[in-house]
Order: structure tokens, then sequence, then C-alpha cells
């Protein structure tokens, strides 16, 4: 959704300082996940931002259909949408949170904890979020 109307967050923080834009940028993501949790089609999310004008007055551009192209090359859209289709369900999950982890920060947890007894094997060992593993578990 975020690519289809990567038109959008320019338009959002034009005429905004950086830090601004920034605040900006994370409540216009927020609102499209609030939307979706509350079950708004991902076809409507947008229009409804839009119709709100909690970003100020924006315009969509016309919407590119990644499946029915007529097109032989492959368009930025359809690259970043291939890209996220085979890459992102393999991306490891955090074991705690279930949240996806990034290559560059991953801890590896005990899953019984050292103070009951859990011990530093493969078996007893799961990746998560540093954030998750450094706070105190049930
Ligand atoms: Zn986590």
């Amino acid at each position: 959704m975020i690519w289809q109307h990567d038109d959008i967050v320019p338009q959002i923080v034009s005429k905004s300082s950086a830090v601004k834009a920034r605040e900006k940028v994370k409540d216009f993501y927020l609102a499209i996940i609030e939307k979706l949790t509350q079950g708004v089609d991902k076809k409507n999310v947008m229009k409804e931002i839009i119709a709100e004008k909690t970003f100020g007055s924006l315009k969509m551009k016309s919407r590119v259909n990644t499946s029915e192209t007529q097109s032989k090359t492959f368009s930025r859209e359809t690259k970043a949408a291939a890209f996220i289709r085979d890459a992102l369900p393999k991306v490891q999950r955090c074991k705690i949170c279930s949240g996806y982890l990034h290559s560059n920060s991953i801890s590896i947890d005990h899953k019984t904890r050292k103070e009951d007894g859990g011990l530093g094997n493969l078996d007893n060992a799961q990746l998560t979020h540093p954030y998750c593993n450094s706070t105190i578990k049930n």
C-alpha cells in the first residue's frame, strides 16, 4: 500500500520542517494501520484517509495495477511488490512478540531462563528482538 501510494508522503511533508515531517509520516503510517485494524478494505484505506483531510488536501495518482499491466517492462511498483511478496514470508520473526526481525538486530534468547536451569545449547536457543530479550519474562 505504501509503495502504491508513494506519491502521498511527499505531499504530506511538503512545507514541513524535518522534525514535523517525521511526525506527520509516522501519523500517516499509524492511520493506515489503524484503518486496517478496524477492518477497512485495503482499497478504501487511502480514500478514507484522504477524505478525512487530517494531512491536508492530498491527491491520489491514478492507480497502478501491478497485475494488469500491458507493458513488458517491470514498473518500480511491480519490482517492489515482487520483492515484498517473495522476501517477507521468509523473514524471521521474534519468538517472543512474533514481530519481524531485522538481520542487523537479532538477539539469541534462552527459551528456559538461565535462572531456571536453562542451558546454552541449540535446543534452548531462539531468535528474538534485543528489546524483547532484555525485558523480564513471566
Ligand atoms: Zn520481539
